[in-house]
Parts: structure tokens; C-alpha cells; sequence
């Protein structure tokens, strides 16, 4: 049976948080930009964290010692983040490309999977759709994206990828491999830099090399990835669309066996539950902005408190905080504690996307 063919176009907003800052700031347009630490006049330490296409000519990259950059490119206009803006208008923005797909799945703040099939069989249509969005993004929004086309996520994927900024390519359907057959074997994803040197070892330098390997070489470099691998450079990678809905809070509860008398032992739970909350919000790629605990005394008397963040935050150290200083109104009451819960709530896409696929180790 012929698995049923799928239209998937893969959205990736053009240079995300110096677009967003330009629109803001129509004097940053067609001049270098850079987001990211103070380069402190050359002395700054910390990162590029993007920069627009014109900092590009430069040499300029995202991940870059800002010094470095400020020492190759002074004149640049350099700005430090605002999340808070680049969540809204991800926000915004996912709700226009949501409205085009039968099934939408956002993979980091600036992209998103768009199932298409019911309304595009084909790669002609589905050009159609394609620009349809990019107008929308552009008329709603005043940001540009480019956009890949394919019968599967992966091909879309690497596709948007081939002509940016404002860019559009389409996959042949039909002819997956032979579109990825010339490319670098750096496209795909979950090649990095480590598994392509030890592929550049073996000799392989395209995605072509790759295809003429026996499956089951892939499966002894790389394990389990390797079956995947196999699936995406002969364009059989059938990986659906996943239709994610945010959860609005996310929670931890612990009940002690032996109502807790000694206050220290519910603060340690207390953060013991905040750990793995963080965990999950991590591992979801989300971000929170109202932390909370819950606490029950014996009795079932039962108090909830909560704080909201200045902003949108997804690490550890703002949650413990809280949770720390909305215990203490109830450390003098000196009741046993029967329960003790952790909550997260607010919740939005993380600024720096899921926890991301790390290098393959190489097996
Ligand atoms: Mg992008």
C-alpha cells in the first residue's frame, strides 16, 4: 500500500528578532544590526544572538563572541533582546500560519510545520497556498519568511532553508532524492558539526554519498537516528504533523507519607518539585510567567499563592525564587504539612525553542 502523500510546507520567519526590532525601529532598516550582549566597546563579553542579513556580509553570526563582532563590524547597530517582543509577534504570527493548516506544528518560536494536504495535493497548489502565506505574513505582520515545500516535514524543512531571505522551494514530490542528493550532508537536521567531521572522515560530503550507503552501515554509526537518517535522505521519512495544543499550567503535587512538622523538609520537596517541573517545561520548549505553590495543611486546609514574572522566563532560578518567598507566610504557622505542590502557569513558546536535538553521538 502506498503511504498516503502529504503536502507539508515548512515557515521559517527571515532573521526572526532583527526583523521584529527593524519593524519597531524603521531606522535599523538596510543597515548592519546586531541583537545580543553589550559589545562594551569592543570589551563586552556574551554573544551575538542574531543578526541582520547586512551584519552577515560581514562575517557576522549568531553565537559569535560579541567582541569579536564589534572588532569586524563597529559601525553595526548593536541592541540587547527584548523577548517580551519577540514572543508577542512569534505569537501573532503563529495564529496567521495556524489558519492555513489542516494540522500546524510550531518548532520554535520563528517556525512552524503547516500540513496543507486537503487543500494542496499538489506542488502546484501548494505553491499557491505558499503564497498566500507569505503575502498574509507580510500584509498582517510586515515581516517576511521563507518558506519550503515537500511531501514530508524533513524535505520542507531542509528546503526553506535553500533561498532565504523571502525565498520559496518546492521539493518534487516525486523526486525527494534527487532534490537532496546534490546538498551537503550539514542540511539535515540532527547533523552538526560533530557527526558531519566524522562523516567528512568517512569520505561522505553530500547527501548523494549518504544515499548509496547500505542501510545498515547508517544503523551502526548512528543507532536508532540512523533509521531515521535513512528515512529522510531517501525521502521516506513519514513523520506527521503534530497538532500541539499549550498546556495552560503545568503542576507537581507531593503528599507526605508522615505529615511534615520540620519546615525545611517542605522547602526541600518544595524545590524538588520545581526541578522536575522545570524539567518538563524544558523538555515542551515553554516558558512561563506565573509561579505558584499549593499547600495543604493536616486537615485539608488547603492555600494556594502565586507570582507573576516581570516577563516570560524558561529556566530554573525565577521558579525556585518564588516558590521560596510564597512559602515563607507559612513557615511560622507551624502546622504539619500534608502536601506541598509546584505550578507554572502563563504559559507560551520558549524565545529559544524545544530543547533541540544534540549532535548525534556517533556509536
Ligand atoms: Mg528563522
Amino acid at each position: 500500500m502506498q503511504p498516503q502523500r502529504r503536502t507539508i510546507l515548512h515557515v521559517d520567519l527571515d532573521a526572526f528578532y532583527v526583523s521584529a526590532e527593524v519593524r519597531e525601529r524603521p531606522e535599523l532598516k538596510g543597515i548592519p544590526v546586531v541583537v545580543g550582549a553589550d559589545p562594551e566597546g569592543g570589551k563586552g563579553r556574551g554573544v551575538v544572538i542574531a543578526c541582520s542579513y547586512e551584519a552577515r556580509k560581514f562575517g557576522l553570526r549568531s553565537g559569535m563572541p560579541i567582541s569579536q563582532a564589534y572588532r569586524i563590524c563597529p559601525q553595526a547597530k548593536y541592541i540587547p533582546p527584548s523577548w517580551g517582543l519577540y514572543e508577542r509577534t512569534s505569537e501573532e504570527v503563529m495564529a496567521t500560519l495556524r489558519g492555513f493548516a489542516d494540522k500546524f506544528e510550531q518548532g520554535s518560536i520563528d517556525e512552524a510545520y503547516l500540513d496543507v494536504t486537503s487543500g494542496a495535493a499538489d506542488e502546484q497548489t501548494a505553491v499557491k497556498v505558499a503564497t498566500a502565506v507569505k503575502s498574509a505574513v507580510r500584509q498582517k505582520h510586515g515581516l517576511t519568511c521563507s518558506i519550503g515545500i515537500g511531501p514530508n516535514k524533513s524535505s520542507a524543512k531542509i528546503a526553506s532553508d535553500r533561498n532565504k531571505p523571502d525565498g520559496m522551494t518546492v521539493v518534487p514530490f516525486r523526486g525527494v532524492r534527487g532534490f537532496l542528493s546534490p546538498l551537503p550532508v550539514g542540511v539535515v537536521p540532527g547533523i552538526g558539526r560533530k557527526t558531519g567531521d566524522f562523516l567528512h572522515e568517512k569520505g561522505i560530503s553530500t547527501i548523494g554519498q549518504l544515499q548509496a550507503l547500505d542501510g545498515k552501515q547508517l544503523l551502526t554509526w548512528f543507532g536508532k537516528n540512523g533509521v531515521w537518517l535513512w528515512g529522510v535522505i531517501h525521502g521516506e521519512e513519514n513523520v506527521e504533523v503534530r497538532q500541539q495544543e499549550m498546556p495552560k499550567s503545568l503542576s507537581v503535587e507531593r503528599t507526605f507519607k508522615d505529615d511534615a512538622t520540620d519546615f525545611r523538609l517542605v522547602r526541600k520537596e518544595a524545590a524538588d518539585g520545581a526541578a522536575e517541573l522545570m524539567r518538563r517545561v524544558k523538555s515542551g520548549g515553554y516558558a512561563y510567567r506565573v509561579a505558584g505553590i499549593k499547600i495543604r495543611f493536616r486537615g485539608f486546609e488547603t492555600h494556594t499563592r502565586e507570582k507573576t514574572l516581570v516577563s516570560h522566563v524558561d529556566d530554573e532560578e525565577p521558579l525556585k525564587e518564588a516558590v521560596e518567598g510564597l512559602l515563607d507566610e507559612f513557615e511560622a504557622s507551624g502546622k504539619p504539612v500534608r502536601l506541598i505542590g509546584v505550578r507554572v502557569a502563563d504559559i507560551q513558546r520558549s524565545a529559544s525553542g524545544p530543547s533541540r536535538l544534540d549532535d548525534w553521538t556517533v556509536t
